[in-house]
């Protein structure tokens, strides 16, 4: 296949004039202050990320403007404008505040992707709360680290998804409410902690005075990752709001007649920096679908509320090229004028595929939890270099460092993928790692972990992660995470957690286990090792294929070698194994 770059630079090709219209322009005269200008700020001081999304709004004729078209896995329907949006998230910070909820307290989401996720998270920001969304498809253990770490101290969840809590509950010391939510009218007796959203919902003024926080006051935390230890806190502060607004304005160039629609959930920072968070700062209108993926409902989606502006991620895009064209043909995707995505690399055959589908070619971008806004994209004025993850973006600069993270490499060369610190949306610390936060910066670079190359005209190149981290599906999962809930199981001696190959989701998770005494293989050991890690783990955290093996390459300190592990399974070089035990 001939990747030729898809020309998008005539402008009078596309439907809708780009905010963006020259890069290297814009990007000469670009200063974050004038950024700081567009936003509102609060009156007498600070700022607050709720302030910025909802209630600036209702101060403009965007008032009344539908701000979210919410469909139900069932195929319930809610609109919600601005206006009622932020008389909502005025109702639960009263609540909050009347549970003696104060600034700076961790309040975590755990629920499916229904309208009061948003409520709850905005409400939460306006008491100077620090949020935490959750997945709804993570286990209890999954659920306990992160609250555990961050002496998180509300939850909000929901009569289906409360059992987990109830599980580790007296491991939470520090969680003091959980909020139910029942919004399908279930038969539920509440628990000690717990106290009905409705309920407090109805008795609460709409009225709320929002906290004056500063902009480096923390706002959000999101669990990632890394190779070793548990997930660790990325934190952002309000200030990160600035980064969203931007990155939504002149990289998923949305305009003010858009509808736009971002697939991710809000337990990914893509679902709150592009589900919320960059979109309502733009006073845009979007759809958030509380399904799964299905390529007819998608398309259907896009058809129904006229979709003009799409971000959703390459494994979701694979998996609707596997789909085929049939169930596009169904539809009437012609409301469409700008596709995006985000997560993985977006291989050139997906960036083809949906120009000669859908008729508009995905415009890659890249950036990381940490990061909290896009940092390098593809532009809606630039030739997409089909592969490439693009140029850097605005105020960002973006290079290619050496193995000592000292010199910059040439184009061409493959390198560590660094970013000059200090942009506003950049994470302010690890919940309580301050140590492991400064490791990442490298004199004046932060630096990300993905290695990759750049080349003469500035496009950038992912080549792979720099550590053991495995990414599935666009989720990071690290090996650490996987494998101490292996070896929680009573048959399990040592497990060691490698990603391989996978041409849809990138990459699965492969496990390989090492048995205690008085323990056979067998198929059915695989299977309850399996539905035990499923118990604990996020769904996507799982080991898809197990192998057990009599004993696993650990070096002379005793540790894993999982690089050994990888390489043996995929028939590479082993490598230097002169630290491998004997
Ligand atoms: P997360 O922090 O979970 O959003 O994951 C960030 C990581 O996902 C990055 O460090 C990359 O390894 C990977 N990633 C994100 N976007 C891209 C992209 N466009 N191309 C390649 N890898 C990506």
């Amino acid at each position: 296949m001939d990747y030729t770059p898809i020309k998008k630079s005539n402008i009078d090709q596309l439907s809708v004039e780009p905010n963006l219209l020259n890069l290297q322009k814009t990007r000469e005269a670009f200063k974050w202050e004038d950024i700081d200008r567009e936003l509102d700020g609060l009156e007498g001081g600070g700022l607050n990320i709720a302030y910025e999304v909802l209630d600036r709004h209702v101060e403009t004729s965007n008032k009344d403007k539908i701000a979210l078209y919410w469909e139900g896995k069932n195929g319930e329907t809610e609109t919600f404008s601005f206006h009622d949006l932020s008389r909502l998230t005025n109702r639960f910070a009263n609540v909050l505040t009347k549970l003696g909820v104060k600034k700076g307290d961790r309040v975590f989401t755990y629920m499916d992707r229904i309208p009061e996720i948003f409520i709850c998270l905005l409400g939460a920001l306006k008491v100077g709360g620090v949020i935490g969304p959750l997945f709804s498809a993570f286990g209890p253990d999954a659920v306990k680290d992160r609250l555990g770490d961050c002496e998180a101290r509300v939850l909000i969840t929901t009569p289906k998804l409360v059992p987990t809590a109830h599980e580790i509950l007296e491991d939470l010391p520090a969680l003091e409410t959980i909020i139910i939510v029942n919004k399908r009218g279930r038969d539920y007796d509440l628990k000690d902690k717990e106290v009905s959203y409705e309920d407090l919902m109805k008795g609460a003024s709409d009225e709320f005075d929002i906290e004056k926080t500063d902009k480096e006051d923390y706002a959000i935390i999101h669990y990632t990752s890394g190779t070793t230890g548990k997930p660790k806190g990325v934190v952002h502060a309000h200030q990160a709001i600035m980064g969203h607004y931007a990155t939504a304005k002149y990289v998923l160039d949305l305009h003010p007649e858009d509808i736009y629609w971002c697939t991710a959930d809000p337990g990914w920072v893509t679902g709150t920096s592009y589900g919320i968070f960059g979109p309502w700062s733009n006073g845009i209108s979007q759809v958030v679908y509380e399904g799964g993926f299905g390529a007819g409902h998608w398309y259907r989606i896009i058809e129904k509320y006229k979709v003009t502006v799409w971000y959703t991620a390459p494994t979701a895009i694979r998996m609707l090229m596997k789909a085929g064209e049939k169930p596009v043909s169904k539809h009437n995707l012609t409301s469409l004028r700008y596709t995006c995505s985000v997560g993985e690399p977006l291989n050139p055959e997906a960036v083809v595929w949906g120009d000669k589908v859908v008729g508009l070619p995905f415009h890659d971008n890249w950036w990381q939890t940490e990061t909290g806004c896009i940092q390098i994209a593809n532009y809606p004025v630039q030739d997409i270099r089909p592969g490439s993850m693009g140029r850097p973006f605005l105020g960002v600069t973006a290079t290619i460092l050496d193995d000592n993270f000292e010199k910059e490499l040439s184009p061409g060369e493959e390198g560590h993928l660094a970013l000059k610190k200090g942009w506003p949306s950049m994470f302010r610390t690890y919940w309580n790692k301050q140590e492991l936060y400064d490791s990442r910066f490298k004199g004046d670079w932060y630096i990300t972990g993905d290695k990759a190359t750049r080349d003469e005209e500035g496009y950038f190149w992912f080549v792979g992660r720099a550590d053991d981290v495995i990414n599935t599906g666009g989720h990071l999962v690290g090996p650490f995470e996987v494998e101490s809930v292996l070896i929680e199981h009573p048959a399990v001696a040592e497990a060691g957690v490698i990603g391989i190959p996978d041409p849809l989701v990138m990459e699965v998770i492969k496990a390989f286990v090492s048995l205690k005494d008085g323990y056979e293989p067998s198929d059915d050991l695989i299977k309850d090792i399996k539905r035990f890690a499923r118990k604990k783990l996020h769904a996507l955290a799982c080991p898809r294929k197990l192998e057990f093996l009599p004993g696993l390459p650990k070096t002379k300190s005793g540790k894993i070698m999982r690089r050994l592990l990888k390489a043996r399974e995929l028939g590479l070089p082993e490598g230097d194994t002169s630290t491998l035990e004997e």
